[in-house]
Parts: C-alpha cells; structure tokens; sequence
C-alpha cells in the first residue's frame, strides 16, 4: 500500500475515533486509545481499504460483514476490561474485534464457525504482530470448554437466545455481551454472574449476521 494512501488512511482512524465514538459516548479510554491505534483497513481487502473507517459494517467475504465501528467500540467498552482477563469471542469474523480485545485483555481465545474466516483473521493477526490470540474453528456457541471458565464473553453473532453453555463458562464476577433476538434485529444483552447469580440488562438495539448452529439458528 502506498505510503500516501497509508497516511490518509491513519487520519481517517482518526477522525472516526473522534466523531462516531469520543462524541457518541464511548468514554473508556483504553478502548478509545486501542481503536486510534490498530489499522481496521488491514482487516478488509485491499479494495474496501478507503471505506474502513466509515460508519458502518463491510463485507468480509462469504456472506459475514466487520462490524461497524461504534458497535465494536461499544460491545468493548460494555465489558469493563481492565488487561488482566481471560476473554471468549464468539464470531471471529475478519479479527479486528478480536485484535481491539487482544489490546485490552490479557489473552483471547476466539472462534469462527467459517474456516476460511478463521484462517484469514488469524493470518492478518499474525502480521500485526498480535500474540495473546487463539483462534479455533467451531461453534462458538457450545464455547470452548477446556479453557473455561472466562472472565468475559462477546459474542458477535445474533442467536435467538442466550446460549446455556456461554453462562456455564462465565467466571464467578464475569460479564457477557451478546446480541439476542429475531435474525432482523437483535437486543445487545448484558449477563453478568455475582455471588452465584445470574443477572441480565438491556443495552440498546443492534443488528448482527446470525449465530448459525445448535443453541442458535439451524441456518
Ligand atoms: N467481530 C467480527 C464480526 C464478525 S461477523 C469482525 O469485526 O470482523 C460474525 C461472525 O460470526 C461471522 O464470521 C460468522 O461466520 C460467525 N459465526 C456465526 N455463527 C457462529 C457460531 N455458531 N460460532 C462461531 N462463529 C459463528
């Protein structure tokens, strides 16, 4: 890529980190600090590179979409990490959720239902030098029972419900973020376990590609 378009580019990460996050709320510093830095356009090809930093989702490739930025920005933020903790991503999709978590927490283990997904994302970290990442590929929603229990889950796919296996694999303390609803639209949940209860609240409206197999949609 020329160095030109680089720099245009660095500045556009700029600007949106400023006008569609800073100025819509997000205020956790690491968060902001971590989306300043790390190039989405690396996590798109090369020919959607100059729209990386709009304000909405991109195509991936097989029919999965990037999220829009102020969702990644606040799914993160929503999760309160502070560098010490042991995170699940459900729908791995390009990586660049995946990397904005790497930033913030101590490890990441991530899973992609879609091989080809997952071996681009985990190529496109492995350039950037991201090291505390694992990606499997799987369905996410059974979790990922040998590194169990988590301090926090995202997931970045839309299921009608909330997948029992995920609140099994939540750490005492720890938080989910999830988008549950029909495939159109969706609710951005927040579960959290304390004092061996479960709590849930309502974090706004959000819409998400589905979360596709058993203890979500069949297709
Ligand atoms: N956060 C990602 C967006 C991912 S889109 C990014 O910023 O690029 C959602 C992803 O979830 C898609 O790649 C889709 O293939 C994946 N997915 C859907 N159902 C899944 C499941 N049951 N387990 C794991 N991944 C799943």
């Amino acid at each position: 890529m020329e160095a030109g378009f680089e720099a245009r580019l660095g500045r556009e990460r700029e600007r949106m980190v400023d006008e569609q996050l800073a100025r819509r709320g997000i205020t956790d510093a690491r968060v902001l600090e971590a989306m300043r830095r790390i190039p989405r356009h690396r996590f798109v090809e090369e020919g959607l590179a100059h729209g990386a930093y709009e304000d909405h989702p991109l195509p991936i490739g097989e029919g999965q979409t990037i999220s829009q930025p102020y969702i990644v920005a606040l799914m993160t933020s929503l999760l309160e990490l502070t560098g010490q903790e042991k995170v699940l991503e459900v729908g791995t999709g390009s990586g660049y959720q995946t990397a904005v978590l790497g930033a913030l927490a101590r490890r990441v283990c991530s899973i992609e239902r879609l091989p080809r997904l997952a071996e681009r994302a985990r190529a496109t970290l492995e350039s950037l030098g991201v090291g505390n990442v694992w990606i499997r590929v799987g369905n996410g929603a059974l979790g990922w029972p040998d590194e169990a229990p988590f301090d926090r889950i995202l997931v970045a796919a839309g299921g009608p419900a909330v997948p029992p296996p995920l609140v099994d694999q939540l750490a005492e303390g720890g938080r989910m973020v999830l988008p549950v609803g029909t495939a159109e639209d969706q609710i951005l949940t927040v579960i959290e376990r304390a004092g061996g209860e479960i709590r849930s609240r309502q974090a706004g409206d959000c819409k998400f590609v589905k979360l596709v197999g058993k203890y979500a949609w069949e297709s």
